[in-house]
């Protein structure tokens, strides 16, 4: 379903985790952020992206490698695919097909079009590093701790802000990579709302948003749940964590097991860099 419309903007939400695929179109090119999940519903935004492309260049954005970002891959062959380094040196790649295969086994979907890991055409390695297609600049930062190989995208002059799995209305920081890098991003996206006009912000999962308290929130309640995370781990404060834990909406298996591994993350990170307060 579509969950956000302007002229230039469509935000198209999946009905697994609130996960969206953004399309963006401009004078010069039609840009396609994470498409997914489901096999209809990675047809619904082929179909429209064709619908609307005419002769435009299609590029599209991975903001990260995790499976539910990649799984729509190759439904788009002729676009120009924009990723990090990190994403393009990925670790563990087969893995992450391993789940995208495993997700279509255990749920009898079918597809048709390969399942495989992005093969990158514009590869971003720095931040600040800017795509211009006409009147359109499209800015990169790195954005590690959620994933090594997370990205976020402004495309201006529109203002938006493609966040990838950070700054979400409803989730609580997912820290697969790093704490103290997950802390260095959000710290980087303040910037970010300070050096670019952000008109509207698109979380991985989750609502756009297109007011600014709503942005500032997101961003305090990351790195608020982050401090007192670090806080309860380091003085083993097992009722704070619970209480942290209960912070997460959708309690599930999934959400457990993503708590657990937060504070893993940082039982090991705090060792020796101490980065709880600060
Ligand atoms: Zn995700």
């Amino acid at each position: 379903m579509i969950q956000y419309q302007s002229e230039n903007i469509t935000v198209f939400q999946s009905a697994l985790y609130q996960t969206t695929s953004t399309i963006i179109q401009t004078n010069e090119m039609v840009l396609l952020v994470d498409p997914n999940w489901l096999s209809g519903e990675v047809e619904t935004i082929k179909d429209y992206v064709n619908a609307i492309k005419g002769n435009r260049d299609t590029y599209l954005l991975f903001t990260h490698g995790d499976f539910d970002h990649i799984i729509g891959y190759q439904a788009f062959p002729d676009a120009k695919v924009i990723g990090s380094v990190g994403l393009k040196q990925h670790p563990q790649k087969e893995k992450k097909l391993q789940l995208i295969r495993e997700f279509d086994n255990s749920n009898y979907i079918i597809r048709n079009y390969p399942i495989e890991f992005p093969r990158l055409d514009i590869v971003i390695q720095e931040d600040g590093q800017q795509l211009c297609l006409g009147d359109t600049t499209i800015t990169f930062y790195l954005a590690p701790g959620h994933t090594e190989d997370g990205l976020m995208t402004i495309v201006e002059p529109l203002g938006v802000l493609i966040a990838g799995d950070y700054l979400s209305d409803f989730e609580r920081p997912f820290i697969y990579q790093s704490a103290k890098a997950y802390r260095q991003t959000l710290e980087k996206a303040d910037r970010i709302f300070a050096t670019h006009s952000i008109h509207l912000l698109i979380p991985g999962h989750g609502q756009a948003t297109a007011d600014s308290t709503e942005m500032t929130r997101r961003l305090d309640m990351a790195s608020d749940y982050l401090n007192r995370l670090c806080e309860a781990v380091m003085t083993n404060n097992e009722i704070a964590l619970d209480e942290l834990y209960h912070e997460h909406a959708f309690l599930s298996p999934f959400t457990e097991g993503c708590h657990k591994e937060n504070i893993n993350i940082i039982r090991r990170e705090c060792g020796s860099s101490g980065i709880a307060g600060g």
